[in-house]
């Protein structure tokens, strides 16, 4: 994958850039030209994702709880805010965590853009429009959360984090960007994040049963990794502000999915229905005008594509032995 950029960044912090998500842009920035400070506690993240960053001249890696400050030393012109734990298993585990970073984090990082003069992207998500009554959504949609739910420690810190950006874009003149991320897969997620596509290519590789919640009839829009990216540095680079949402607009049933990976792992696992957790939503798929007509941003992946790469990559971590398919 290569993306032009535009502005001319000398030097980007990216924050959780050992996780999933951030890794990948990690890579992407500094493929670029662009050198990056990745900031991770490795709270949810690993050192792993970045191992093949950790010689590369212009990759720094600091050690830090966003909650407690972001002691960078060289100014960056760009900070792209990603930590925050993201899947239900971590963020159900981590809930004051994920507050703090949310919140607080979120301010080290917008007090650090305006100090630096940087653009500051905040990577907010889909989940701030909760179990949502209109579908597809746009970004006029204001969203359905239970804020004392499960799930609010998460979607609550989003908005909040959306809320305090905008605050800090009308009060201090920072340069600011908001995306809403949207189901992302892809190589270096873990496989027992909880989160639907790892968890189903986990268990079709070890030739377990796919566990599908309720009835499996819930939808969910899946963007491969490095679309999610392309959109990421999309919005970065022009000076929108968003929010803009960034996500494949192309749903697919929690059962179709499982019965996918079952087809592209040539596995024989069957499926398994269990229940279903609390306030998880019926429906989730993006409107992408905004960032279509803004941006000049779509995904490219099919979710096949998206699908081949990220079981070969899983199976090469694991180590699977279970045959491919025929293609
Ligand atoms: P991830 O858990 O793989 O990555 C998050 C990273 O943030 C980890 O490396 C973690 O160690 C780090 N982190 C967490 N709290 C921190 C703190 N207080 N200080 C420093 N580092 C901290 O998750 P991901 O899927 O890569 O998600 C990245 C971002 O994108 C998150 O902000 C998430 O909300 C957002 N997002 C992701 C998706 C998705 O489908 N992956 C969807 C919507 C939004």
């Amino acid at each position: 994958m290569t993306i032009a950029f535009s502005p001319n960044w000398q030097h980007a912090v990216v924050t959780g850039g050992a996780g999933f998500v951030g890794s990948h842009l990690c890579t992407e920035l500094l493929a670029s030209g662009v050198d990056v400070t990745c900031v991770d506690d490795l709270s949810t993240g690993r050192l792993g994702n970045i191992a093949a960053l950790l010689d590369r001249p212009g990759f720094t890696v600091l050690r830090a709880d966003v909650t407690e400050g972001i002691p960078v030393e060289r100014p960056p012109d760009l900070v792209l805010h990603l930590a925050s734990p993201a899947s239900p298993a971590d963020y159900l585990r981590l809930p004051l965590h994920t507050m703090d970073t949310g919140s607080l984090g979120t301010r080290h990082a917008l007090e650090l853009a305006h100090a630096s003069g940087a653009r500051f992207l905040l990577a907010s998500t889909s989940e701030v429009y909760g179990d949502p009554q209109q579908n597809p959504q746009n970004e006029r949609y204001w969203g359905h959360v239970n804020p004392v739910g499960p799930r609010s420690v998460y979607d609550e810190a989003k908005r909040f984090g959306e809320a305090l950006t905008t605050a800090h874009a009308d009060t201090k003149g920072t340069d600011t960007a908001i995306v809403r991320l949207f189901n992302t897969y892809g190589p270096r997620m873990r496989g027992h994040d909880g989160r639907a596509v790892p968890t189903f290519v986990r268990q079709a590789l070890a030739g377990e049963p796919l566990t599908v919640t309720g009835d499996g009839r819930q939808t969910r829009s899946l963007c491969y990794v490095d679309d999610t990216v392309r959109g990421v540095l999309a919005a970065a680079t022009q000076g929108m502000r968003g929010p803009v949402n960034i996500g494949n607009p192309g749903e697919i049933t929690m059962l179709d999915l499982a019965r996918l990976v079952i087809d592209l792992t040539g596995s024989d696992s069957e499926i398994r229905f269990v229940e279903r957790p609390t306030d998880d939503p019926a429906s989730r798929c993006p409107d992408i005008t905004l960032a279509h007509d803004k941006l000049g941003w779509e995904p490219r992946v099919t979710p096949v594509e998206g699908l081949r790469r990220t079981i070969a990559w899983f199976r090469a971590e694991t180590g699977s032995t279970a045959a491919p398919p025929p293609r």
